[in-house]
């Protein structure tokens, strides 16, 4: 029987590259562009990739490999072999092998890689006198036995890294570079002892077991923590598996004519155009990445202020040309900007790997709409595909310190490496942070250096600093992708051993205290600074401009208040589709008093009493929404919750109602008792307050009918929509809209002139199915997913996630339902009334307006049911936009 679908090996390198970059899913995003890379004539160092398939097929078959693994890998070696003319395991000039993992969507420093794959005891000799350097001989080889001990058989970073340090002390040493060969020889030989000691194992001699060994331990490293924790931060299935590539090793660190480096064709913080890197003259990658030393620029014209490293440019001019040449040429093969590793060893460039970079929301509008000018991309479809709904878009709107507010002077400066600001309380580890920010805390995580173990701290935390590390490192990357303000490489604080205090500057900062982060400006200041929201430019309103081109999807926002309808008006919304009136009850204590009344009342005379003083605060907030509205529809929902809601459960506060209701607290107490409700989310709410006490819904409707009159008296254009929730009958809307109508009626007399209409929300499971009769009393349906997710799951919103995450974990379902629709549910449901409300009614307008009309996946899904609108929070709404033109666009491709 045939085990794998393709062959398990794809070689890349030399004359002949079996894979390309369409490959992705099989080869991994690193191996497919490796094979791209060598497809087009790039200087690749040979080699192979292990397909997803090879990985899986050792996941779902107890980690037991595919027969034909160790004889594919075999013929992977033989060919590089002959492409590099050398022989792996030969003892005069030995071919070493790097094995790095390599999943379908990049997964930076998540999982495992093992470098100089085939040194031992005779091949290390080989080396050294190939190389004529000793030292770099057997430093090579302490590192294969570091990481394979680590990686392969799991012994901990830090039990060899105290036999280095302790080597070091023993000959009073300060750094690694001092050691000599004979120092690496013996530190070889006393790591080996303890992988022995700690596991039983011992790091084995030949090198096909090495290589072996090696790429099961990446196949592994798919199934660890780190891996885990950011595939469910980033929603990346778990049965993807990874690739794993095997490369013929090239060496950065064979002297000053060598080197390695990290480039991006474009700035991945403002956008802005050229190469934009960091370059270590004398060092391997991870050197790079691990932020150990301060890396150089790669141009003097790039150089900033105070870095003192030499640049490729001076060292290196000529590689500097053709590094630059191939960063452009990169960027056109693939139509975006990428993130380049490359290696100089003995004055030629290698490129290690390529991949899109990951930028920030500013960058990724700015480099859409560049490459767009520039040509290298041509169409609106492609320049869209450039920004990211959610991570961009509402990234771009991120807070910043405000600049009118006094600034004092920072605590401490560093590296921009991710923009936008928060304050917070500082903590030292990525537990407590994740532990304190699910206990409602703001923190700021602080650390020396982040690891890629950090990343769940680094995502529960509102920004990160850290003392070391550049532009590239784990903590910057991480951050940016996250959409997390980051300042890295503040050199000048000193974590305390027991991470419970930082120094700067004579100053100590203990965990606990308030600092702010400011990312954009790469600086922390003590204390909370004021902050402001962000101001869009002239580019995010270019690149908008193309979104609304192709949408045809409505976006309007989901506000309560004047201020958010300004807002949301500002950020594209095209109306309201849900303004949630009881939140306007919350505002003042005066309201709470009114309402708290109106709904004690035991005598009509008492409820209209304080229906009266209810009515004047509605009409101002009505007035102001639709205002700041003008000539946009504004959907206000009559009142929603039980309300209960509304009422006071501490004995003080219920005593001082009851003395100023002229009642005493048992009577009051007595009341509130009897409101209570087993499960108020299916009892006493929507449009059953509604039905059972008509008066409030027509204090409302006359508050908003009076505010929209009012309105057009000065001129204005309001456009109310009235909206009940809840309805599971036509009779409960019939009913209330006569109710409206009569209000109706009686306000506007011969005014006939304003636009306004009545509608519902479809939240229900009944309302979907009865939508051909609702629809004969409705103007318009918005729905309500939220409560129609809930009631169609028969999950509680406010209760799943105490087991919603195992489903998500277990793979049962894809995504949260409450975040992205289900759209083979709840989202049949929504089409399903769409369809029979249509029928009735032909003109019927149809929105959503429950969370999901801000997720891209369900806007894209709104698009496809054909629903006229979707409807959001405020900062959703630019997102909304793209993400209803890239589907409108996809339809057309
Ligand atoms: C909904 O149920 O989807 C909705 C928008 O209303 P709420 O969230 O206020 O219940
Ligand atoms: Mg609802």
């Amino acid at each position: 029987m045939k085990e794998l679908e393709h062959p398990a090996v794809y070689t890349f390198g030399g004359d002949s590259t079996d894979g390309n970059a369409q490959l992705r899913e099989l080869l991994g995003g690193k191996g497919a562009n490796l094979a791209e890379m060598a497809r087009i004539g790039l200087p690749v160092p040979p080699g192979f990739t292990l397909t997803t398939e090879v990985c899986v097929y050792g996941m779902t078959h107890g980690g037991r490999l595919p027969e034909q693994f160790e004889s594919e890998v075999a013929r992977g070696v033989a060919f590089v072999e002959e492409v590099t003319g050398t022989r792996f395991g030969d003892t005069s000039r030995p071919l070493l092998l790097s094995v790095r993992s390599g999943a379908r969507d990049s997964m930076p420093g998540m999982m495992d890689t093992v470098l100089n794959i085939g040194l031992n005891d005779q091949t290390v000799a080989a080396l050294a006198e190939e190389t004529g350097d000793e030292r770099f001989a057997w430093d090579c080889y302490r590192r294969f036995v570091q990481m394979y001990a680590n990686v392969v058989v799991g012994v901990g970073h830090e039990v060899l890294e105290s036999l280095l340090t302790a080597a070091k002390r023993e000959r009073g040493l300060r750094s690694d570079v001092e050691l000599t060969a004979a120092d690496w020889r013996q530190l070889v030989a006393d790591f080996r002892r303890a992988v022995r000691r700690e596991t039983g194992a011992e790091v084995p001699e030949d090198p096909h077991q090495q290589l072996l060994n090696a790429i099961r331990a990446v196949f592994r490293s798919w199934n660890g923590a780190r891996a885990i924790a950011y595939r469910k931060i980033h929603r990346i299935p778990d049965d993807w598996g990874t690739a794993a590539n095997v490369m013929a090793m090239v060496y950065g660190n064979r002297g000053d004519d060598c080197g390695t480096g990290v480039v991006f064709t474009r700035n991945p913080a403002t956008g802005e155009p050229g190469a934009y890197g960091e370059f270590l003259q004398n060092a391997q990658g991870e050197d790079v990445v691990a932020g150990i030393r301060t890396p150089g620029p790669l141009s003097e014209a790039t150089r900033t202020a105070g870095n003192e490293a030499p640049s490729l440019e001076l060292q290196m001019p000529e590689i500097h040309s053709q590094l630059t040449e191939t960063l452009q040429r990169l960027e056109r093969h693939y139509r975006d900007v990428q993130d380049v590793e490359f290696t100089i060893e003995r004055g030629k460039l290698w490129i290690l790997q390529t991949r899109s970079g990951k930028r920030t929301g500013a960058a990724a509008v700015r480099i859409a709409l560049d490459l767009f000018d520039e040509g290298v991309i041509e169409t609106d479809a492609e320049a869209l595909g450039l920004v990211d709904a959610e991570n961009h878009l509402t990234q771009l709107l991120h807070v910043s310190i405000d600049p009118e507010a006094e600034r004092p002077a920072p605590l401490v400066t560093g590296l921009a490496a991710s923009p936008g600001a928060a304050a917070g309380q500082v903590t030292f580890t990525a537990d407590e942070a994740e532990r304190l920010a699910n206990d409602g805390y703001d923190v700021i995580l602080v650390r020396r250096e982040t690891v890629a173990d950090d990343v769940h701290g680094m995502h529960a935390a509102k920004a990160i600093l850290t003392a070391t590390g550049g532009l590239t490192s784990h903590a910057a990357v991480v951050a940016r992708s996250m959409g997390v303000p980051c300042v890295a490489g503040a050199g000048a604080i000193e974590i305390e051993a027991d991470q419970r205090s930082f120094e700067v500057t004579g100053r100590r900062i203990e965990a606990g205290d308030w600092i702010t982060v400011d990312g954009t400006a790469g600086a922390a200041y003590l204390g909370r600074l004021p902050m402001v929201s962000p101001r869009v430019g002239g580019r995010f309103a270019r690149f908008m401009e193309i979104a609304d081109r192709h949408r045809r999807l409505g976006v309007r926002a989901n506000a309560d208040t004047p201020e958010e309808a300004q807002r949301a008006r500002e950020l594209g919304a095209e109306g309201i589709g849900l303004c949630r009136t009881e939140h306007m009850f919350f505002a003042t204590d005066e309201r709470l008093a009114a309402m708290r009344m109106l709904i004690l009342a035991e005598t009509v005379d008492e409820r209209q009493h304080a229906l009266e003083r209810l009515l004047p605060f509605q009409r101002d907030d009505f007035s102001g929404i639709l205002r700041a509205m003008d000539s946009l529809p504004v959907t206000i929902r009559l009142l929603d919750p039980p309300l209960h809601e509304f009422l006071p459960t501490r004995d003080d506060e219920i005593a001082e109602l009851a003395a100023d209701l002229g009642k005493t607290p048992e009577a009051v107490t007595r009341r509130i008792t009897a409101m209570h409700e087993q499960n108020p989310m299916l009892g006493f709410r929507g449009c059953r307050l509604g039905i059972a006490t008509p008066e409030i819904y027509r204090m409302q409707a006359r508050a908003i009918l009076e505010a929209a009159l009012g309105l057009r008296r000065e001129g204005l254009t309001p456009r109310p929509e009235i909206m009940v929730p809840l309805v599971a009958l036509p009779e409960e809307l019939a009913t209330i809209r006569d109710d409206v109508e009569a209000v109706a009626a009686e306000i506007l007399g011969s005014d006939d002139g304003l636009d306004y209409h009545i509608g519902t929300m479809i939240e229900l499971p009944r309302a979907a199915l009865a939508a051909s009769e609702i629809a004969k009393h409705a103007d318009f349906f918005s729905f309500g997913t939220n409560d129609l997710t809930q009631t169609t799951l028969g999950l509680s919103r406010d209760d799943a996630a105490r087991f919603l995450p195992k489903y998500l974990e277990r793979g049962l379902l894809r995504h949260d339902p409450f975040v992205s629709i289900d759209e083979s549910g709840v989202g049949e449901l929504v089409a399903m009334a769409c369809e029979r409300g249509r029928k009735t009614q032909p003109g019927i307008h149809l929105g959503i307006c429950g969370e999901h009309g801000g997720d891209p996946q369900s806007v894209a899904f709104c698009h496809r049911i054909g629903l006229d609108y979707v409807s959001c929070s405020a900062f959703r709404v630019p997102g909304a936009r793209l993400a209803a033109a890239r589907a409108a666009l996809r339809e057309v491709l």
